[in-house]
């Protein structure tokens, strides 16, 4: 591998390139009790070019000594100069260090912290009450440099040989096996084997009193799930997802396992989902234990999702990494595409790919934003990658993966992506070259169809119209408020559509690449459907009689995903004010025997919007049209499980009987909703696990102080995370106000931990009766939780103003922000104020609707 030259005096974001890290020897001895570590590192570098100084990035590290030595015994000692600025280290020398292969000794010693990121500290109440400690690390973006001194940038690759010296009474884990256990000075010494060749932000170590499962073998790596003690139970589920999903992946990539063990670790404070540290994987509880019994579908999904997920990154990521930040949203959106694919291959029955279309329109609702941005942008400082860990990234960028995958067909994707593997193995890689290996297996111009969803922001919006004998196919940019600087703006759309001729079908494929185009339609067409099996990422408008026409032909004739998408599509049209909100109440009283979850949860999506919205008084009408639409679903549904039923229909009936319970604010299910869960809490097992949270969150919905309290300590003696969970987002959905007061309390004062404060803040400025006193909780705490949350835990709770949608909490908002000078990375503030401003336009443009319309709008 060559790594580019980068002039290091211009840009204070890049190391210069004239001495390379080949192999870190890296000893830590860490301190729990006293939070603190010492470290020695022996890093072997190469030079090119005689030098005078050695730049490396540090930051929070006091280093106590520096010299290089060479083969040959030659010795210089240096003088270090810490650049807190830009994170590094200037280690200087007093004559020029030449070309050739040296070793940089340093020792230096830190603090574990407990911010989540570096090498930190996080904290979990034992058997006996008594609280423990462990350290863990998480290093993505640049955050290795907090625990030990490194070119921390992912391009420079080296083997790293850790050597962790700790408590005999403790067990440390790290991206490799161990080689060696010995007791020196009444300390336990581990030697870690050699990684591969791999990037500073994938190593890891953990050390704490953890356990782990008996290896399960796939090939020759054992694969071991790592917990605090007593949690073991939990975790047979998440070990049969990551011994599938490795062995799925082995056999699509065609490359083997490129680790020499693979260990999973749930760690009690973890910031962001999970990490993929080759070999030595770090998640938060949620997403890795769960007890099999009392999992609800949603909660087992999640943790298959997360775990399939960083299995991916081992190849795409660890194996072959991006040269810099700009590509980490390939990494992830590769990730992301590969966890549905192994998800969906293990459990078919879960139709993975069909609720991906959920997903998929949550980074539509962002994607249609003004603000948006493209998938891909010039990274220059690495925090600005940090604004890369997002919906667009995750989600629109597996969704245009999906979209090239399904046109060029999945086996040639897949040969191609075995290329691109084989390329760049123990190397980095751009985007592009991603690009290049699929167009040569392919043999199509894959950069050209990609680069318009790449690096132009948003996405299209086709309208269909049928003029004559012929189709009339046009795009433009999709946006919820109208803007001149889209118009220009074209993608290479692949696009399926349908033909009904009578009872028969047709089908047709083409390549939107102009403005618009003009399909022949045979005699007699009945109905056209646009983006048939959904794959594609673009909405669509149906002009004239389109829509009827498919109405009329039957809904039960699309595909689940068709109908997903055509309730997906006019809602979104609808709050861009393109389809009137009395077309969409219209269309979707056609959905009543609808019984697919994920058309559901577009549809109960929609209605809490309204929610958000409405005024106080035209409330009960909104309810009322809550329970009429939702009523009859729950009707046939009924509480209990039918014998044979699917785990989606399941999950389905508790989404349905949580929204009557709360939004339809329903008596005779709240009512039912006390009794069931009365019976629940004396044996858990008469109550489907599926409808579990329902009845917490309507008890909570309608609860007082009595039930306040009693799952305020069912939060904090769950047996399970997704038990600790549900209870902590409970608490965030009371009315009272002194019970909100008390939750928002509790996100400052320690009681909830920081990984899950920030979430919960969010999740009380979305609930319509406790919106303005966490929003004024937010104002005057804002300092304290700039301090105290991890930093993406801050960014999304921000993202709760969108539920601040009126026209004064709107102004109130802006005017916060304006005045703090608030930045949040990228553009994520502008996107949570495009996102709220479109919710409070949409609230004027749609009242008379909403006060006259929508209490008859079922009527008929
Ligand atoms: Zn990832």
């Amino acid at each position: 591998m060559t790594i580019e030259d980068v002039s290091a005096s211009t840009d204070p974001y890049r190391l210069p390139r004239h001495v390379i890290p080949t192999r870190y020897e890296l000893r830590l001895e860490p301190d729990l009790a006293a939070a603190t570590f010492l470290g020695h590192e022996a890093i072997t570098v190469m030079v090119s070019q005689a030098t005078k100084a050695i730049l490396l990035n540090a930051v929070d590290l006091v280093i106590e000594s520096a010299e290089v030595e060479r083969q040959d015994g030659s010795a210089f000692k240096a003088s270090i100069e810490m650049e807190p600025q830009t994170q590094r280290a200037r280690l200087t020398f007093g004559e020029s260090i030449t070309p050739g292969d040296w070793q940089v000794h340093l020792t230096f010693h830190g603090k574990l912290n407990d911010k989540l990121r570096g090498f930190y500290r996080s904290t979990y109440k034992d058997a006996s009450g008594a609280t423990q400690t462990l350290a863990a690390t998480q290093f993505e973006a640049t955050d290795a440099r907090r625990a030990f001194p490194c070119w921390d940038e992912p391009a420079f690759k080296a083997v790293f040989a850790t050597t962790l010296v700790i408590d005999p009474q403790l067990t440390a884990v790290s991206n490799t096996s161990v080689i060696s256990e010995t007791i020196e000075n009444n300390k336990k010494v581990l030697r870690f084997a050699e990684t591969i060749k791999m990037s500073t932000y994938l190593v890891a170590f953990v050390v704490g009193r953890i356990e782990a499962t008996p290896p399960r073998f796939v090939g020759k790596t054992p694969l071991r799930l790592w917990t605090v003690p007593g949690k073991q139970p939990l975790t047979p589920f998440g070990h049969d997802i990551a011994v599938a999903s490795l062995a799925f992946f082995e056999d699509y990539y065609g490359v083997p396992y490129p680790g020499d063990k693979l260990d999973l670790l749930a760690i009690p404070d973890f910031a962001s989902g999970a990490m993929e540290n080759l070999g030595a994987i770090t998640f938060r509880e949620t997403a890795l234990l769960v007890d099999q019994r009392t999992g609800t579908h949603a909660e087992l999904e999640r943790i298959a999702d997360v775990v399939a997920h960083e299995n991916a990154h081992m190849w795409f990521g660890d194996l072959v990494t991006m040269s810099w930040w700009n590509g980490l949203w390939l990494n992830e959106a590769f990730a992301t595409f590969m966890e549905m694919l192994a998800v969906d291959a293990w459990k078919p029955a879960w139709k993975r790919w069909e609720s991906f279309a959920v997903a998929r329109a949550a980074a539509f609702s962002v994607d249609g934003l003004v603000s948006t941005r493209p998938i891909e942008y010039p990274v220059h400082a690495p925090k600005d990658a940090d604004a890369m860990f997002d919906i667009l990234t995750y989600e629109k960028g597996a969704s245009v993966l999906r979209m090239l995958e399904q046109h060029i067909g999945p086996t040639v994707f897949r040969d191609g992506v075995r290329q691109y593997l084989r390329a760049h193995a123990y190397g980095n890689a751009d985007t592009k070259d991603l690009w290049t290996a699929l167009g040569a297996v392919a043999q199509q111009p894959v950069p050209e169809l990609m680069d318009g969803w790449i690096f132009q922001p948003g996405f299209p919006l086709i309208t269909a119209e049928v003029q004559g004998n012929q189709l009339r196919l046009s795009q433009r940019r999709f946006t919820y408020i109208t803007e001149a600087s889209t118009a220009g703006q074209l993608w290479h759309i692949p696009v399926r559509i349908r033909l009904s001729i009578g009872g028969r079908t047709e089908h047709r494929k083409l390549l939107l690449t102009e403005r618009e185009t003009n399909i022949n339609l045979p005699v007699g067409v009945t109905s056209i459907l646009v983006n048939e099996g959904g794959h594609g990422f673009y909405r669509v408008r149906y002009q004239g009689m389109l829509l009827q026409q498919l109405l009329d032909q039957g809904l039960e004739r699309l595909a689940a995903i068709e109908r997903f998408i055509l309730v997906s599509d006019a809602w979104a049209t609808t709050v861009a004010g393109i389809m009137p909100l009395v077309d969409y109440l219209q269309l979707i009283a056609h959905f009543k025997s609808e019984r697919d979850k994920n058309v559901w949860a577009v549809l109960l999506e929609s209605f809490s919007f309204l929610n958000r919205i409405i005024s106080p008084e035209d409330r009960p009408a909104l309810e009322a049209f809550v329970r009429s639409s939702v009523g009859p679903a729950v009707d046939e549904l009924g509480w209990e499980p039918k014998p044979g039923e699917s785990d989606l229909i399941r999950q389905l009936r508790g989404d349905l009987l949580s929204t009557l319970g709360r939004l339809g604010n329903d008596p005779e299910i709240q009512r039912q909703a006390a009794e069931r869960y009365q019976q629940y809490r004396k044996d858990p097992a008469i109550i489907d696990v599926n409808i579990v949270p329902a009845l917490v969150a309507i008890l909570a919905y309608t609860g007082d102080e009595v039930r306040y309290n009693e799952f305020s300590e069912r939060y904090r003696n769950a047996q399970t995370p997704q038990e600790e969970r549900r209870y902590l987002f409970a608490l965030a959905a009371f009315h009272p106000k002194e019970l909100v007061g008390r939750t928002l309390a509790s996100t400052i004062n320690g009681e909830i931990r920081t990984q899950d404060a920030p979430f919960i803040v969010g999740s009380l400025m979305v609930n319509v009766y406790g919106r303005e006193q966490a929003w004024g909780f937010v104002k005057s705490n804002w300092d304290q939780m700039d301090k105290l949350f991890p930093k993406q835990g801050l960014r999304r709770m921000c993202g709760g103003i969108v539920g601040l949608a009126t026209p004064e909490l709107e102004r109130d908002v802006r005017q916060f922000f304006t005045d703090r000078k608030i930045d949040l990375g990228g553009k994520t503030l502008e996107q949570y104020l495009e996102q709220l401003c479109v919710a409070v336009s949409f609230r004027e443009r749609e009242r008379t609707t909403l006060h006259t319309t929508l209490p008859n709008a079922l009527k008929d």
